[in-house]
């Protein structure tokens, strides 16, 4: 399929903004565990006369998200109606914006298997989210739905791109590194599993370089993050199919069904002309003002591709080591933290022992794990200079997240400093040598790996506290100055 057709693929993200209230009302926009229906007022309940009131922080949210993209802002805009009927949405009407988002013409850059790609994005826009839907067996056994209206009103941020991506893989790039920048700028917990980010893409091929041949198709439902990479290869391949058969393809939206590993027809899409927009009448057109704008865009934290770019040209880590810090903020804080700790130290071994133990612990763990980026500086320290083996200092990791002990209490009370001196091996090296005069005529003889077995009693008769390769040097160089005097 990859030789005669290109995907063309445009990602529409919705999410949950991260506000203290609704939309347009006082409620709490909490729908995530209260009892439904108790999160409600006449605003979001949609009854006759009751006059929405705009949410300042959810605007500052989606300008501070336009900020970070790049995206250009209209020193006014408005509130357009979005009529469709729905049960789970009592007004008969959405209000959204039409013609004049928040933000428009902004870009997000990641990296690729292929290298770094950039997607423009179109717009982002404010809107309510709608009240939910549970379908669930009614007293006499019968399904029925109900309507929960907590979810009613909720401030959601849409974010819709050109038809840039061509492939699968991008399409998650994009969603995962979209959901890093939305934490990080602090506008939305864009938790997947908890429905605050949800994630569709328009699916169509066309011939390399030619004009669409088949109807764009809508994929929603798609979650956890694996399926967006699965729903949209599945699309592409299902369409191609269609096409080659000589067969129409619909223009519909589809569902993804993460069991079956497929997606399904879910209904006739829906076009612009069928919501009638209009104007808001119960709401004034919304002025950003410059200053305001520019104090969102001056409060936004360092974002992600910045923070990556910073690691690997300040501290010399590799791509991958920086992404995979960058992509868990404890992680990326416990990282400077520790180089904060000890300015000696090196990057390198610092992020290996966060992306590599203490990610390992943590995410093994029960309970929230807290290091103190002073010990972790400690231990890696102690690594470094050969004071402790890389296997000990893991223990001792371990030890010290489960007894809350200093890493250096451990080390002295538990004897597991490493015998790195020379001298200190001296008469253990002697012991070896004298016990093993196999294993010393093979080394003798040229036998690479017999001095292996050597090192190896060397560290049996220190319990495993020597320094391995301060052994192995004391070998040889007692061996040798023996043979000089035969
Ligand atoms: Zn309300």
């Amino acid at each position: 399929m990859l030789g005669r057709y290109e995907a063309v693929i445009g990602i529409e993200v919705h999410c949950q903004l991260r506000t203290a209230s609704k939309m347009f009302c006082g409620c709490s926009p909490a729908y995530d565990g209260p009892a439904p229906n108790t999160h409600v007022c006449p605003v979001c309940l949609g009854l006759p006369g009751a006059l929405p009131v705009i949410n300042k922080r959810a605007v500052e949210l989606v300008l501070a998200t336009g900020a970070a993209i790049g995206a250009t802002t209209p020193e006014a805009t408005r509130w357009d109606r979005k009529n469709y009927f729905y049960p789970d949405l009592p007004k008969g009407y959405q209000i959204s914006q039409y013609d004049l988002p928040l933000a428009s013409a902004g870009s997000l850059t990641f990296d690729t298997s292929a290298g770094p790609f950039t997607v423009n994005i179109t717009r982002a826009h404010l809107e309510e989210d709608t009240a939910k839907l549970v379908h669930a067996p009614g007293p006499d056994g019968a399904r029925i739905s109900l309507v929960d209206f907590n979810r009613s009103g909720a401030p959601l941020m849409e974010i819709v791109t050109e038809p840039d991506v061509r492939t699968a893989e991008q399409a998650r790039r994009y969603a995962e590194e979209l959901q890093l920048l939305l934490r990080t700028i602090g506008a939305s917990d864009a938790d997947m599993e908890r429905g605050q980010m949800r994630v569709e893409a328009n699916v169509s091929l066309r011939a390399r370089g030619r004009d669409p041949v088949g109807a764009r198709v809508e994929v929603q439902n798609m979650n956890p993050f694996r399926s967006v990479e699965r729903a949209v290869a599945f699309e592409i391949e299902r369409q191609a199919a269609i096409i080659d058969g000589g067969e129409p393809l619909a223009m519909e939206t589809r569902g993804w069904s993460d069991e079956r590993g497929e997606t399904y027809r879910m209904r006739a899409k829906e076009t612009s002309d069928d919501y009638r927009y209009f104007p808001e009448p119960d709401l004034p057109p919304l002025r950003v003002d410059e200053a305001w704008r520019l104090e969102i865009a001056a409060a936004l934290p360092e974002l992600p591709a910045a923070r990556r770019a910073r690691y690997r040209d300040a501290h010399g880590l590799t791509p991958y080591d920086a992404a995979v810090l960058v992509a868990d903020a404890d992680a990326a804080a416990l990282f400077e933290a520790t180089l904060a700790a000890d300015a000696t130290l090196e990057a390198k071994p610092v992020a290996n022992w966060v992306t590599g133990e203490y990610l390992r612990l943590r995410n093994a763990a029960a309970e929230p794990v807290e290091l103190d980026p002073g010990e972790l500086a400690v231990l890696v320290r102690l690594v470094a200079d050969g004071a402790i083996s890389r296997g000990t200092g893991k223990e001792v990791l371990q030890l010290h997240l489960e007894t809350d002990d200093p890493i250096a209490a451990i080390i002295e009370a538990r004897g597991l400093r490493q015998i790195s001196d020379t001298d200190a091996l001296a008469r253990i090296v002697d012991d070896v040598i004298a016990a093993n005069p196999a294993a010393v005529e093979d080394v003798r003889a040229g036998k690479g790996q017999a001095i292996g077995f050597l090192v190896g009693q060397v560290m049996k008769a220190t319990r495993g506290q020597a320094n391995a390769a301060v052994a192995q040097a004391a070998l040889r160089a007692r061996l040798e100055s023996q043979e000089g005097r035969t």
